[in-house]
């Protein structure tokens, strides 16, 4: 069996990249994170090591595209704050850049001419500069639900919206024509509407895109048939637990660059992919909801660990979950002070998963080297 080590560059040191990057060193590949912000962590930010801070990459393509070779490689073009453009050549490249940065806006007439707010729940921070006035909030998911919570105390009325097709037009004298003919003059609309995928800095050519938020081809949600297993994804599904499902991702990208594991033939993976989205539209899936795993989640998480040789979802991580979402549904406005887990987290802290982590962060090949 072949073991290669491959040269990669990983875009992003949130949770799966990070991920990524450790299971790509654990197969003794070379690795170099390259993250724009000043440190780790993504949307949790917090410790280093062979990562490039402040460093944000600006393009990354084929080399040579169109001269045929065996062995595809990626020149990657990052800028170092207050420092010149840097290109380098990588072997292959793992995106792990996230998908809670593009805010994404419904279409609804007049839109664009409406004069009065018109905000995303991404910048939105506090209730206070909502203070007194008709507030409409689009959407109806955690953010939605979380932050009217904080305006009904401050706005001076509410009009909560599950979906946008509810409102016909947006006049520009402010009001917010419904559906069933009800007018409301609202000062401000807060779209709680989700986010895009976007890779501004990605030339594949065509041969991947986010099309209606599908990223694709991708075949399970990770590798593009035309270009894997240099070119990579982490971290693109949803509603997952994300964590142990990077692991999994990280470990299948790294074994597949090694030569450990190999892929199905391009064609194979179209057709495991057409099938797939032939699935979702059956059962009326929206294309944008290609990536929410969802309520299989559990399930997806112990198919893509089995695949790479790692255990199956413990049962007290399960019911961890289980329990903070229950909570989250059920007390909206306390779960995050008070909470009813604490005899399933010292189960979980007695199990060998935790007891263990020691012995693990004393392996002297898992230390960084770079
Ligand atoms: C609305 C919402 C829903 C969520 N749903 C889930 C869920 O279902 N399951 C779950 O486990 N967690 C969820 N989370 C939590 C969180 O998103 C994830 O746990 C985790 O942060 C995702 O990790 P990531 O590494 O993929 O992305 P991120 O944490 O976003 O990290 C991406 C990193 O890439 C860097 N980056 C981006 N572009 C560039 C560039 N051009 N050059 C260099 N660096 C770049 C960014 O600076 C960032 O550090 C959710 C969060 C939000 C806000």
């Amino acid at each position: 069996m072949t073991n290669q080590s491959k040269n990669v560059c990983v875009i992003g040191s949130g949770p799966s990249g990070l991920v990524a990057a450790r299971e790509l060193k654990r197969e003794g590949h070379k690795v170099v994170v390259l993250e724009q912000n000043h440190d780790i962590g993504g949307q949790w930010l917090y410790d280093p090591n062979m990562i490039k801070f402040n460093t944000k990459v600006l393009y990354v393509g084929p080399l040579n595209y169109g001269v045929p070779s065996e062995d595809l490689k990626w020149v990657v073009r990052s800028k170092e704050k207050k420092r010149e453009e840097v290109e380098q050549v990588f072997d292959a490249v793992v995106v792990a850049t996230g998908h809670h940065s593009k805010p994404r806006f419904p279409c609804m007439q007049g839109m664009d001419t409406w004069r009065r707010k018109q905000m995303h729940s991404h910048i939105y921070r506090s209730p206070e500069p909502f203070r007194g006035e008709i507030v409409v909030v689009v959407g109806n998911s955690y953010s939605g639900q979380e932050i009217s919570m904080e305006l009904v105390k401050a706005a001076k009325e509410l009009h909560k919206i599950w979906y946008t097709v509810n409102i016909d037009t947006l006049e520009e004298d402010g009001s917010a024509i419904f559906m069933d003919g009800s007018i409301i003059i609202a000062d401000t609309i807060l779209y709680c509407t989700g986010y895009n995928y976007s890779f501004p800095f990605l030339d594949t050519k065509g041969m991947v895109v986010v099309d209606d938020n599908r990223v694709g081809p991708l075949y399970e949600h990770t590798l593009p048939p035309l270009l894997a297993p240099p070119l990579s994804f982490i971290g693109i599904p949803k509603k997952i637990l994300g964590l142990p499902f990077f692991e999994s991702q990280g470990k299948w990208i790294a074994q597949l660059l090694s030569g450990k594991k190999a892929l199905p033939s391009c064609e194979e993976m179209m057709k495991s992919i057409e099938e797939f989205y032939h699935s979702k539209e059956v059962v009326g899936i929206p294309k944008r909801f290609t990536h929410e795993i969802g309520a299989i989640g559990f399930e997806y998480c112990d198919k893509s660990a089995k695949y790479v040789g790692l255990p199956k979802l413990q049962e007290w991580r399960k019911e961890l979950c289980i329990l903070s979402l229950v909570n989250s549904c059920v007390n909206l406005e306390t779960y995050r002070d008070s909470w009813n887990d604490d005899e399933k987290l010292q189960e979980a802290l007695q199990s060998p998963y935790f007891t263990q982590l020691g012995v693990e962060l004393e392996d002297p090949s898992l230390q960084n080297s770079n």
